[in-house]
C-alpha cells in the first residue's frame, strides 16, 4: 500500500488539473452509515432500500403528505446536522487549499465537505443543509423556512417565493432527474481534469458513474481508487489503481507525501 500512496503523490504532484468524486464511503469514519458497505443501510434492510425508490413517486403524487410524513419520522441517515468531518474530508480541503485539488464532487448529503471548508465544491445529489424549488432550480438554506410552522397551519408543502413552485428537500431522492446545474458542471470538470481521485463509492449509482467512464474515453485521465473494497471501475480498468482501505487513514497520508514533495 505504501508503494501506492508514494505513486498516488506523484500523480498528484504531476497533474495540472486534479478533481476528487466522493461518496457515502467517506463519510463512514463520521459515523454515518453507507448504503452498500458490510454495514450499510441497504446491506441490514432490503426493505428500507425499496421504500426509498418509491419516496420520489410519493412526493410527485402528494407533497403535502410527502412533507408531512418527512417532519414527522426520523431520517434514514440520522441526524446528520451534527456529523462532524473526519480526516479523509480535511485531507481533500488540504489539498485543494495547496492548489493541486480544483474540485469536489460528491454524492453525498450530509454536508460535511462544506463544514470541512472545500470552496469548489459540486453536491451532485443535493444537501441535506438546503431546500430546492422543483421547479426554477433555486437552493434555500434549509432554515429559511419555518417548516414546522407550515404544518401547523396546514400549509405544506413549501412555495418559491420566485416562482411558485413546490420545494423539496436538496436531496436528490430515487429516481429524481440530477439537477441540471451540478449535472452539466461536473460533466464539465470530469470532462477536463487530467486526473480523477475517486474516494469512497462502490461506484454504482448512475449517472454519478458515468463521470470517471466519461473521464476514462478521453484516454489520458490518470483515475485513481481510494476504496474498502474493488469496485466495477477496479473491475473493468476503469481506474488505473486502488488503494484499499480507509479514505480518512490513506488521504492524510497522500497530503503529508505532497507537502513534502512540493517543499
Ligand atoms: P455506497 O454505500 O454504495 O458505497 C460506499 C463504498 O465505500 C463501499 O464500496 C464501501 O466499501 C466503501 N467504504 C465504506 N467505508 C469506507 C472508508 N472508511 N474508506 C474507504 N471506503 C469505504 O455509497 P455511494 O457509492 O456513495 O452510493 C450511495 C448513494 O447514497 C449515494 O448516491 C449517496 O448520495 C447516498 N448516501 C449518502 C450518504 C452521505 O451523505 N453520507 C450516506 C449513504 C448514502
Ligand atoms: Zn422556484
Amino acid at each position: 500500500m505504501e508503494k501506492l500512496i508514494e505513486r498516488a503523490v506523484r500523480d498528484l504532484c504531476g497533474s495540472a488539473y486534479a478533481i476528487a468524486l466522493t461518496g457515502a464511503g467517506i463519510s463512514t469514519e463520521s459515523g454515518i452509515a453507507d448504503f452498500r458497505g458490510p454495514s450499510g443501510i441497504w446491506t441490514r434492510d432490503p426493505e428500507a432500500e425499496r421504500r426509498a425508490y418509491r419516496s420520489y413517486e410519493k412526493f410527485l403524487r402528494n407533497p403535502k403528505e410527502w412533507w408531512e410524513e418527512r417532519l414527522t419520522s426520523p431520517s434514514l441517515l440520522g441526524n446528520l446536522e451534527k456529523a462532524v468531518p473526519n480526516p479523509g474530508h480535511y485531507a481533500l480541503t488540504e489539498l485543494e487549499r495547496l492548489g493541486i485539488l480544483k474540485c469536489v464532487i460528491t454524492q453525498n448529503v450530509d454536508g460535511l465537505h462544506q463544514k470541512a471548508g472545500i470552496t469548489n465544491l459540486f453536491e451532485y445529489h443535493g444537501s441535506v443543509l438546503k431546500l430546492r424549488c422543483v421547479s426554477c432550480g433555486l437552493r434555500f438554506a434549509q432554515d429559511a423556512f419555518d417548516l414546522e410552522k407550515l404544518r401547523r397551519e396546514d400549509q405544506l408543502p413549501p412555495r418559491c417565493p420566485k416562482c411558485g413552485g413546490i420545494i423539496k428537500t436538496d436531496g436528490v431522492a430515487f429516481g429524481e432527474p440530477i439537477p441540471g446545474d451540478v449535472a452539466s458542471q461536473s460533466l464539465e470538470e470530469a470532462g477536463k481534469c487530467d486526473l480523477m481521485l475517486i474516494c469512497g463509492t462502490s461506484a454504482v449509482v448512475y449517472p454519478f458513474a458515468n463521470l470517471p467512464r466519461f473521464a476514462r474515453e478521453r484516454g489520458k485521465t490518470i483515475i485513481i481508487e481510494i476504496n474498502a473494497d474493488p469496485t466495477p471501475l477496479t473491475e473493468e480498468g476503469i481506474s488505473d489503481y486502488l488503494i484499499q482501505g480507509k479514505t480518512g487513514e490513506i488521504l492524510p497520508k497522500i497530503v503529508e507525501g505532497v507537502k513534502k514533495a512540493v517543499k
